[in-house]
C-alpha cells in the first residue's frame, strides 16, 4: 500500500521466499474473504433516522453538529460502507463536514443541498430556486464549496405540501440545472417518484435518478410505465432503488398500525414489484438506502442489497450494485468498488464470499478505509 492505495496484491504464503518491500504497509489476511468496501449511493448523514421528515435546524456556530456527521461516517465505515454519497442536508453543514475528512470514517461524496422550487420537496434544506439565474448561481456556489454532484428534486416527496406524483421543475428549468452541473464538470441526479418526473429527468440529460418510483395520486398501483422503463434502459440512466425506506418504516410498530400502516405496506409491495420490472427491463438499478430519512438506519446497505436480490437480481448483480456498479456510475472505477492495484485500500473481510451468501454483508470482520484499520 502507498498513500492509502493498493500497490500490490499477493496471494499465498509470505514465507515462500517472497517478501514485501516494507512490512509496515502490508495487510495480511489469513482467513475469510477480503472484499472491496461497500458504496451507499444515497444517504443523508445529517438527518436523524428517527422518522421525522423535517430537516433539523442547525446552527452554523455549533461544532457539535459537524461532529455528529463524522460520527455517522464512522458508524457507516464500521458497517463496511467505505464510500457514502450524501444526497443532501443543510449545505453549509455538509460542506463543513466534507472539508475535514478523517482517516477513521467513510469517504464522503457531497452535493450540499438538493435544488428544488420555492416550497418544493426538501426546500427546508435551503437550496430553493426560483429561475434559471438562481439555478446557475446555486450550482456555481456549491461547485466552489466542494460539491461532487448536483442533486435536483424532480418531483414532490415526503415534505409537507408536496406530492410525489407532481413534477417539481418545468422541462427547461430541469435542463438548466443538469447543464449547470455539467458546466462545472459535475454529475447530476434527479429525485423522481413518478413516471412523468422520470421522463422529464431523462429528457433533461441526467445520468442518474433517485428512487425511481411510479406513484400516482390515487396510489392504486397503476403508475408503472413500461415506456419509461424502456427509456431509462435505452439511455443507460442509473437508478438508485432506496427500497430500505419502506422496509424500515414497516419495521416500526407505531407506523405499521392503522391506516398509515396499510398504505405503507401497499406502497412498499408495489415499489418492490415496480423495481422488479425496471430490473427486468434492463435498467441499471444500484444500491442506495436513503439512510437518515424516515427510520432508515445508517447501516441499512446490506439489507438494501438483499432487497435488490428479492426484486429479482442475481446475488452477483445485487452485490455489484453496491460495489463495482456505483463506482462506474460515479466515474470512480479506478478508485473504489473493487480491489486492484491503484484503487483505494477500502477493504472488508467477511467469513464467507458474499456471492455465496449475501447475509455475510451484515457481519464485517475487519474494515479498512484508505488502508486505515477501522475499530469495529
Ligand atoms: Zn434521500
Amino acid at each position: 500500500m502507498r498513500n492509502g492505495r493498493i500497490t500490490e496484491i499477493m496471494y499465498g504464503r509470505f514465507d515462500d521466499g517472497r517478501t514485501p518491500h516494507d512490512e509496515r504497509d502490508v495487510i495480511r489476511v489469513d482467513r475469510g474473504v477480503l472484499c472491496p468496501g461497500l458504496i451507499d449511493l444515497h444517504a443523508h448523514i445529517t438527518l436523524p433516522a428517527d422518522g421525522s421528515v423535517e430537516v433539523p435546524r442547525v446552527s452554523p456556530t455549533l461544532d457539535g453538529e459537524t461532529r455528529s456527521g463524522h460520527e455517522v461516517l464512522r458508524a457507516m465505515a464500521r458497517a463496511g460502507i467505505t464510500t457514502v454519497r450524501d444526497c443532501g442536508g443543510d449545505a453549509d453543514l455538509i460542506f463543513r463536514i466534507s472539508a475535514r475528512p478523517r482517516t477513521d470514517e467513510a469517504r464522503l461524496i457531497t452535493c450540499g443541498a438538493p435544488l428544488t422550487p420555492i416550497g418544493g420537496h426538501g426546500a427546508d434544506f435551503g437550496a430553493a430556486v426560483r429561475d434559471a439565474p438562481e439555478i446557475r448561481a446555486t450550482v456555481a456556489r456549491f461547485a466552489e464549496r466542494g460539491a461532487r454532484f448536483i442533486k435536483i428534486m424532480g418531483s414532490g416527496g415526503g415534505s409537507n405540501g408536496t406530492h410525489p406524483s407532481d413534477p417539481s421543475f418545468s422541462a427547461p428549468l430541469l435542463r438548466e440545472a443538469v447543464c449547470a452541473a455539467n458546466h462545472h464538470g459535475l454529475l447530476s441526479t434527479v429525485h423522481c417518484l413518478s413516471a412523468e418526473s422520470m421522463r422529464l429527468a431523462a429528457g433533461a440529460g441526467t445520468s442518474m435518478i433517485e428512487h425511481a418510483k411510479f406513484r400516482t395520486r390515487a396510489e392504486d398501483g397503476t403508475g408503472f410505465d413500461p415506456a419509461v422503463a424502456e427509456l431509462l434502459a435505452e439511455r443507460g440512466v442509473d437508478v438508485t432503488a432506496t427500497m430500505s425506506v419502506g422496509a424500515h418504516v414497516l419495521a416500526q410498530p407505531p407506523e405499521v398500525s392503522g391506516e398509515a400502516g396499510i398504505t405503507w405496506r401497499r406502497r412498499h409491495e408495489q415499489d418492490m414489484r415496480d423495481m422488479s420490472r425496471l430490473i427486468e427491463a434492463g435498467v441499471s438499478v444500484l444500491a442506495g438506502t436513503d439512510a437518515g430519512w424516515r427510520f432508515t438506519p445508517f447501516d441499512a446497505l446490506a439489507g438494501e442489497v438483499a432487497l435488490l436480490a428479492e426484486c429479482g437480481m442475481s446475488r452477483a448483480r445485487a452485490y455489484a450494485a453496491a460495489t463495482t456498479e456505483p463506482a462506474r456510475a460515479l466515474g470512480r472505477a479506478g478508485d473504489i468498488g473493487r480491489l486492484a492495484e491503484g484503487t483505494y485500500a477500502d477493504m472488508v473481510l467477511y467469513d464467507d464470499d458474499p456471492l455465496n451468501d449475501l447475509r455475510v454483508l451484515h457481519h464485517p470482520r475487519l474494515v479498512f478505509a484508505g488502508g486505515m484499520r477501522i475499530e469495529l
